[in-house]
């Protein structure tokens, strides 16, 4: 297919790239040109390959050669560097790529022009960068929104394209010749280029692996959006990718159903109706709640044989203690003393009636340097954590003989 551009590379003394004249080769044999070392690691250059170098957005082939893994593939100045996992000795070699990845990689590529392309013909957007991942591939498109609405057309716009079955055509153009064609972007290199035609659809110079007709695409299905910079990201999938997808989609919502005890197309239906049971009895919680706390307030009240209730929680949060206290404070002359033990600090609560005129506030440099304490409030409310090891026991205890003792006309306060 492209032997004239792999005739100057053999001017120039460089390998021979067997994936330009034929992305479907799986075998080959070639010559060894050198043998070396990349980074520490054992590498090979041959004069013909069929293993793709990592560029264009496209990850390089994996494989092996003479039996020995290839790890990387890179391209140096021209040559093909192949990474293997251990040294090969040898003149002449046989080398036979990955070819389930290098043909994922071919459906994944040629559905990336064709995606870009129509996302330029419907939305008028240039594709900025292109990145084919292990798991989705990506492109950047020069837009800044992108609505459900442009995915379902622009995703039934390829499907359209993908279903005519265009070929896709390969050959090199010189650099004058550049201007004949209506590239979908400027190419910047000069010299010979290669040109990716989907047949009267899509021009792109591109030196990648590509498949033989839209049909091998598959399907380009858009799994995501994201904003990076001022522009749009679109996560894709095609070929196999997507029909691994949507098995494993189907397989979920299968699950899903099964769990909710309903059929695939009333999972909505069922979750719609479970949020609503749970809004209700969540009102109801609540007013249960309400409820408990009144009849708790009055039981504490009722036991109170004296001004200061205090108590230690370790089944509740902090909120709910003092929503406790508040309703306390409210119904009778108090001063509660709360403390709640949680998961990783402790609380301490202290709260008034607007009867007993203390300022609160006055404990808390005591709290913050004998038990290392944080927090704060008004005259009639405070809220402090501290640190576990400190016993909330005595920390209540002192606190409460401090109050007695500076204000002892609070037990002649009539407690309801
Ligand atoms: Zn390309």
């Amino acid at each position: 297919m492209d032997e004239k551009i792999n005739i100057r590379e053999e001017r120039r003394n460089q390998t021979r790239r067997l994936y330009f004249e034929d992305s479907y080769q799986i075998e080959f044999e070639s010559p060894v040109k050198e043998i070396r070392k990349h980074e520490g690691r054992p590498a090979l250059i041959l004069e013909a390959t069929c293993f793709y170098p990592e560029g264009g957005g496209q990850p390089s082939d994996r494989g092996e050669i003479e039996g020995v893994k290839v790890i990387e593939v890179r391209e140096e100045d021209g040559q093909i560097v192949h990474i293997l996992e251990k040294e090969i000795q040898a003149e002449k070699v046989k080398g036979q790529i990955d070819w389930l990845r290098r043909y994922d990689h071919m459906q994944q590529h040629s559905g990336q022009h064709l995606l870009s392309q129509v996302c330029w013909e419907i939305l008028g957007a240039e594709t900025l960068s292109f990145h084919l991942g292990e798991e989705s591939s990506s492109i950047e498109l020069d837009l800044d929104r992108f609505s459900e609405e442009a995915q379902i057309e622009i995703e039934t716009r390829a499907a359209e394209v993908i279903f005519k079955n265009k070929p896709i055509k390969v050959y090199l153009i010189d650099e004058s010749q550049s201007e004949k064609i209506p590239f979908r972007k400027k190419p910047v290199k000069s010299g010979l280029i290669r040109v990716v035609e989907i047949e009267g659809f899509d021009y792109s110079a591109c030196g990648g692996t590509h498949v033989r007709q839209t049909g091998e695409i598959g399907l380009i299905k858009i799994i995501g959006t994201d904003k990076v910079r001022q522009h749009v990201r679109l996560f894709f999938l095609c070929g196999y990718r997507a029909l691994r997808d949507y098995q494993n989609k189907e397989k979920l919502i299968k699950q899903l159903a099964t769990s909710l005890g309903t059929s695939p197309g009333q999972v909505q239906i069922t979750v719609d109706k479970l949020q609503e049971e749970a809004r209700i009895l969540r009102k109801r919680c609540l007013k249960l709640r309400e409820e408990m706390n009144q009849y708790e307030a009055e039981k504490f009240m009722a036991e109170a044989g004296e001004p200061i209730i205090d108590h230690i929680f370790e089944d509740r949060s902090a909120e709910e203690a003092r929503n406790l206290g508040l309703k306390i404070i409210h119904s009778g002359h108090f001063l509660i003393i709360f403390g709640v033990k949680g998961e990783t600090r402790n609380h301490l609560i202290l709260a008034r009636s607007n009867e007993i005129s203390l300022d609160l506030k006055k404990w808390l440099p005591w709290l913050k340097e004998a038990f290392e304490a944080k927090g704060g409030g008004s005259d009639s409310l405070i809220e402090m954590a501290l640190p576990q090891h400190f016993s909330l026991e005595k920390i209540i205890q002192e606190l409460k003989e401090k109050i007695y003792s500076e204000y002892a006309e609070l037990k002649k306060i009539p407690l309801l």
